[in-house]
């Protein structure tokens, strides 16, 4: 029972060290070269109906959306949500949405190594490019937005920019290992807060990186209902913040 106790407490020092303070130790700084905030909207896994009412939404504003890929999920279901399927990829990339890494099997990133962040990263790769053609990611969202400071290294060597979901909005010196985020999850987004959110973006010509999963009228807890991400993409819009997809974003950030 000790040595049960004893282990939690490693446990729970580990997750500190590698959850907690990796969003406040910058691995990759570059100093953002915005000079107008920009909002990117992004859904992670990703279930189908984030690429088919999540995508057709931002469309009808105009928008495309970043869906950060884990092949592993492809076709899959859990419980009441079912993953894409690779028809909905392709379909995703013809209309010129973007296509990130989030791992091929899901993974607790900080808890494998090298050998193994390699092997999966690659099996992604591949896996995008045989469904998808020549669609290579050019940025990475950590699985349950965990991050080691190594993982932070290992997938800032291989990709633009990483993604993570500790809160907040990207300005002055940005940290492309772990860019901050806002999660629109129907168990954490507060609607109202939204205008000082984006009253404090415009203020910092900063970028907002938006992220959920499912996207329907009856969403789970790490989803979004669909009139709530219509509401936030509309308020970007009547704010005057463009919505751009991450690379686009990015490229904003670093080259003006
Ligand atoms: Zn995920």
């Amino acid at each position: 029972m000790r040595a049960i106790k004893r282990r939690g407490a490693v446990e729970r020092i580990r997750d500190f060290i590698d959850y907690r303070v990796p969003p406040h130790i910058p691995v990759k700084r570059v100093k953002s070269r915005l000079t107008a905030p920009v909002a990117s909207f992004t859904f992670d896994d990703f279930p189908a109906s984030a690429a088919h009412n999540g995508a057709v939404l931002l469309e009808e504003y105009g928008a495309v959306g970043t869906f950060y890929v884990a092949g592993g999920l492809c076709g899959g279901a859990d419980g009441d949500t079912s993953y894409f399927d690779k028809a909905d990829l392709v379909d995703l990339v013809r209309r010129g949405h973007e296509i990130g890494d989030h791992t091929f099997a899901h993974i607790h990133v900080p808890r494998h190594d090298r050998a193994a962040l390699d092997e999966d990263r690659t099996r992604n790769a591949r896996f995008v490019s045989d469904v998808a053609g020549d669609v290579i990611a050019t940025s990475f969202a950590y699985p349950f937005g965990h991050a080691s400071i190594t993982a932070k290294r290992y997938y800032s060597r291989h990709f633009a920019c990483c993604r993570g979901t500790a809160p907040g909005i990207n300005s002055g010196s940005l940290d492309l290992a772990q860019l901050k985020a806002v999660s629109l999850e129907s168990s954490v987004f507060d609607p109202k807060a939204l205008a000082h959110i984006l009253e404090k973006a415009k203020a910092e010509n900063g970028w907002l990186i938006f992220y959920t999963h499912d996207v329907s009228g009856n969403p789970t807890p790490f989803g979004t209902e669909a009139g709530v991400l219509a509401g936030a993409v509309r308020a970007c819009r009547d704010a005057d913040i463009e919505i751009l997809p991450v690379r686009n974003a990015l490229a904003r950030a670093c080259f003006a």
